[in-house]
């Protein structure tokens, strides 16, 4: 197991509904030791990329975007949840299903912080089905710049976003990939 699988045994919780809590270390109390660690084997896996920004979704993805930022050297661009459509052109939109939420939110990134000659690092700390992603790639795409990287924190394996991701030819690193949690036990089994 390596450092975050342990992390995920020791203090996450595995919920009813495909969730897993893991709010005492990676999305409401934050682990910044466990983010360094994380923040570093981003740039081991991915060394051998130049990335020019790294972008995320806001919230949860923010805290991990940031410090990994800080092995890359690069800005961090996160898209914003907004209620209403933006209709003067000035920001690319996705609409983005919320896992957590069930709900549909359109998430927006001002065309000031992305542009053509981009090559970005997209980072999220779950991938489940993967419709976060999928709104990120086409903001990026819409731009016109370059997904070169993505890298997720926690994947949930036995739900379709990685398959999904990976089919489309991205390079895709999660740090721990789960292939089936059980609510009832707890147990949970790592790729
Ligand atoms: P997707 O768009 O891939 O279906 O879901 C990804 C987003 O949903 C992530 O940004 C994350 O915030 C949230 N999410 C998905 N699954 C879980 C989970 O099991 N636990 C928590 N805490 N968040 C999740």
């Amino acid at each position: 197991m390596n450092f975050l699988e342990e992390k995920i045994v020791t203090d996450g919780i595995v919920k009813e509904e495909n969730v897993l809590k893991v709010d005492s270390f990676l999305n409401h109390q934050m682990d910044i030791k466990l983010f360094e660690q994380i923040g570093e084997e981003f740039k081991r896996r991915f060394s051998d990329e130049k990335f020019t920004k790294i972008l995320t979704i806001e919230a949860s993805g923010i805290g991990i975007a940031c410090i990994t930022a800080r092995y890359f050297e690069v800005p961090v661009v996160f898209a914003k949840k907004s209620k209403s459509i933006n209709l003067d052109g000035d920001m690319y939109t996705a609409e983005v299903e919320s896992f957590t939420h069930k709900t549909t939110n359109h998430v927006i990134v001002s065309k000031k912080f992305i542009s053509e000659d981009d090559k970005v690092l997209i980072i999220d700390d779950f991938l489940a089905n993967g419709c976060a992603l999928q709104g990120l790639i086409k903001i990026v795409n819409e731009a016109g710049a370059s997904v070169k990287g993505i890298g997720i924190a926690i994947e949930k394996g036995f739900q379709p976003g990685g398959k999904i991701i990976r089919n489309l030819g991205y390079r895709l690193e999660s740090l721990a990939i789960i292939d089936n949690m059980d609510s009832t036990t707890g147990e949970i089994l790592f790729r």
